[in-house]
């Protein structure tokens, strides 16, 4: 694939993409080399910074300040070879919530980072479902190689097993740890030397390149080291699938590269990586008047959807604002866009998110996301376009992991407590489902920190003192068959069916196993642990 040029439509050129990764593995180290690499920050460690700084300056909720991390998602643009990345971040702490799941839903394709020591862990495959539904392509980096790493054929054998991609390295290693030499490029049979690091290294530095046959490297390298070297190039080719683009654009085959991104090494060649082949903007599937249909990035009409809602950017203000992904057209600051249920709204002052700073945006094109303030009119969800007529689906929310039953200090306050809980499930910040027995409010959630952040909006925003104690269920599932088939399930199950926040019939389970059993026992009902918001 060629880079547009100049020329081309400016949207042809926007690369959005995500980082997945389990904890630990790097996706925040990463995320600072590379922008680094492309030249979009000037000093290590801002990336991190950017978030201290972000706390000190505005008054972000104060659960962030107190835990420390950064609850919100948000952007980093930077450029590389003519192209325009939108690096969508992830919250990079432990807990994790439907936000991260969500921006996946914003970006057109995914670099999945792994510890060399480690392969494929828990979180990653989880990250790779979610990617699983629109079928985006992944991109693979296998990342700390400075340290002691598995066997390379092991963690693409890894990858295959769990995640049932193809992987295809770029590169094979040499070494690894105290032993690490660089990876050879499979393409050019080049050497890509891995310089051990002084006291001051160079993350910024291109990488030197030697030939396998040449005189140079007999100088570096031990004779042994080579054929090493020689060896794993021709394993690795005769082993493993060859690259192919359309494979890799249908999310079955994902290209390894491998590289220390503490050490800034491979993360240039992960780069051009990306630049030679993850995809423009997407086509987006949507309704028109109940009709499918797809949106083109290249379609004159300005359209996009709200993947996440960030609140109380400003306490003082109970300003929100929406992430919106943005799917075709031009858009210009000032612009009037309405949303499918018939609000409209003015995009006055729409934000872009730099790496160095928040600029205001006077245009933006499909691929980019920019932040817009409003005061509560747009939902997680939302689609937003000229004519308002048209309705991008597959927004998802995903089977909750923790249940909790809110419980009010003063039970006379109930209705502001549903109130509030609704709002908040309308936000996407945390889910709500009404039991259809009994008054209990039961909120779900991916992720522990979802369940903080609502307690302390709920406290901090509707004055009610609320606790969220255990609730004897484990998980939940939308019902999805005929309406017979879910009223005589229904009928059997009275104390463990419930209503989601747009009346969709739930079944709150005891266990994993409880669900399993009693898809077995109703092999016509479906179980479905993800529900697109209609
Ligand atoms: P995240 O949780 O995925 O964002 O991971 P971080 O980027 O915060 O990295 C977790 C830890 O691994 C930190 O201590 C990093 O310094 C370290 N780390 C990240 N990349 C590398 C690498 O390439 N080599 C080594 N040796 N350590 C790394």
């Amino acid at each position: 694939m060629t880079s547009p040029t100049i020329d081309a439509p400016e949207w042809a050129r926007r690369r959005s993409f995500a980082i997945i990764s389990h904890p630990d593995a790097g996706k925040t180290t990463l995320t600072e080399t590379m922008l680094l690499a492309a030249g979009a920050i000037r000093m290590a460690g801002q990336v991190r910074a950017r978030g201290e700084n972000r706390r000190t300056r505005s008054d972000w909720m104060k659960i962030e300040q107190e835990r420390g991390i950064s609850v919100s998602a948000s952007v980093m643009t930077f450029e590389h070879r003519g192209l325009l990345f939108n690096l969508l971040d992830t919250p990079g702490h432990e807990d994790f919530s439907e936000d991260t799941y969500r921006t996946l839903t914003a970006a057109d394709s995914a670099i999945m980072v792994l510890d060399a020591a480690k392969g494929v862990e828990p979180r990653t495959l989880k990250l790779v479902e979610v990617c699983r539904l629109r079928d985006i392509p992944i991109v693979t980096l296998i990342n700390k190689m400075d340290r002691e790493a598995l066997d390379p054929v092991d963690l693409l054998q890894d990858i295959q097993d769990k995640l049932a991609l193809d992987a295809v390295p770029m590169q094979w290693p040499v070494g690894s740890g105290q032993r690490f030499k660089g990876v050879v490029d499979l393409v050019s049979d080049e050497l890509v030397l891995y310089q051990r690091p002084g006291v001051e290294h160079d993350r910024e530095a291109a990488s030197e390149r030697l030939s396998l046959e040449g005189p140079e490297i007999r100088e570096l390298l031990s004779d042994a080291e080579i054929e090493e070297a020689r060896d794993g190039a021709e394993v690795a080719r005769e082993l493993c699938p060859t690259f192919n683009p359309q494979s890799f654009l249908e999310g079955h085959m994902t290209p390894v590269f491998f590289g220390s991104a503490l050490r800034g090494f491979g993360v240039r060649e992960l780069l051009d990586g990306l630049a030679d082949k993850i995809p423009g903007p997407a086509p987006m599937p949507v309704q028109i008047n109940g009709q499918s249909t797809q949106v083109e990035p290249g379609d004159k009409e300005v359209s996009g959807f709200v993947f996440k809602v960030q609140a109380n950017m400003d306490a003082n203000h109970r300003d929100r604002v929406a992430f919106v992904r943005l799917c075709s057209g031009k858009f210009r600051r000032g612009m009037k866009l309405k949303t499918e249920g018939g609000k409209q709204l003015t995009v006055s002052s729409p934000i872009l998110f730099f790496a160095q700073d928040r600029e205001i945006a006077d245009e933006a094109f499909a691929g980019d996301v920019m932040g817009v303030p409003n005061h509560g009119t747009l939902r997680v969800g939302d689609s937003l376009s000229e004519s308002g007529k048209l309705r991008f689906s597959g927004i998802p929310n995903f089977a909750p992991e923790i249940l909790r039953r809110a419980r009010l200090a003063d039970p006379l306050k109930a209705k502001h407590l549903k109130k509030a809980l609704e709002s908040l499930a309308e936000e996407g910040v945390t889910q709500l489902f009404r039991p259809v027995l009994g008054g209990d409010f039961i909120v779900g959630a991916v992720g522990a920190l979802q369940i903080d952040v609502m307690r302390e909006r709920v406290a901090a925003e509707y004055g009610l003192e609320v606790t969220f104690e255990a609730a004897p269920y484990e998980t939940a599932r939308w019902l999805g068959g005929t309406e017979e088939q879910i009223d005589l399930f229904a009928d059997r199950h009275k104390s463990a069916m419930a209503v989601d926040i747009d009346g969709n019939p739930v079944f709150l389970a005891k266990s994993n196993w409880e669900v399993s059993y009693s898809q077995e026992k109703f092999p016509e009902l479906i179980f479905h642990h993800v529900r697109e918001r209609a």
